[in-house]
């Protein structure tokens, strides 16, 4: 069982293991140019199934699994190994699970099932026991950055999505092409992060205002923005001092963060949230703690 965060590449992965069974080319496996390789990369090798999310679908029900277990005994299969890689197994149905559970603790000699799962707890601990686990931690920042500017993302790019995506390539690509998000963003810095002093208070309060439909997402960014320069100037600051004055704003930032999290859970107004949180920016007359 592959698990870890969305987007950490746990299915990535699990490609690449069967690549490294199936390739012919048995000192540089997975080559990528045998047959075998190329069958598996273009997704039509017999012994290779995938069962996983239908389009338009939250769960992997029994009649899916029927289906691909029924193919594992009927189907004429090539010599060889077989591989069952099967995605997302926290989405399986508890019968869906239930159904491979035999399959999983017998599997013939030829057969390795690779498990995906973002969430372990969604699946049985029967199914659990007979796992041999591999965890993908999230990505460390600057390896992720360097891998998305590897992908074609401009260094700016990365540089923004890297603290919102949690370590995960897959959200930070996610992320990218959401154009919702980067129009918050741009509208999230102009209003709070341009040059403001207490007299703007009314004007910036109406701004924040608007942003009521997108409350949550604009406390993801801020949040994101806050750990993002919290962690960003910890290293070798040139002056502890001021590092400690700035982390002592950065924490009061994501205290109020917090606060504004909770207040919207018991139904406080929007209105009342943002200004809060407005006059917790400006706090001590700073304009801003990044
Ligand atoms: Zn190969």
């Amino acid at each position: 069982m592959l698990s870890g965060p969305f987007g950490v590449g746990k299915r990535t992965l699990a490609k690449l293991l069967v690549l490294c069974l199936f390739c012919e080319n048995r000192t540089d496996a997975p080559c990528g140019k045998c047959k075998a390789c190329r069958r598996i990369t273009s997704g039509f090798h017999p012994n290779c199934l995938r069962l996983g999310l239908l389009p338009n679908t939250k769960s992997i029900k029994i009649d899916q699994v029927r289906e691909i277990l029924a193919q594992l005994s009927q189907y004429p299969l090539e010599s060889g190994r077989r591989a069952v890689i099967l995605e997302d197994f926290d989405l399986f149905t508890v019968p869906a699970q239930n159904a491979l559970l035999k399959a999983i603790e017998e599997p013939d000699e030829v057969t390795v099932y690779i498990l995906t799962a973002t969430n372990e707890k969604s699946v049985l601990p029967t199914i659990l026991s007979r796992c041999r686990f591999q965890r993908l931690p999230a990505w460390p920042d600057d390896l992720l950055e360097s891998h998305l500017i590897s992908q074609g993302f401009s260094t700016q790019t990365a540089r923004d999505l890297v603290p919102l995506s949690g370590g995960s390539p897959g959200t930070a690509v996610r992320m990218a092409g959401n154009e919702d998000f980067w129009a918050l963003k741009s509208r999230a810095d102009t209003v709070l992060f341009s040059p403001a002093d207490l007299s703007q208070i009314p004007e910036i309060s109406e701004q924040l205002k608007e942003f009521r439909q997108e409350a949550e997402q604009l406390l993801n960014y801020l949040e994101a923005k806050a750990l993002a320069s919290f962690s960003a100037g910890a290293p070798e600051h040139p002056d502890p001092e001021a590092y400690y004055e700035a982390s002592l704003k950065h924490r009061a930032m994501l205290e109020s963060l917090f606060l504004a999290r909770r207040q919207r859970a018991s139904n406080v107004t929007w209105q009342g949230i943002a200004d809060q949180l407005l006059l917790n920016i400006l706090e001590d007359n700073q304009p801003c703690p990044w």
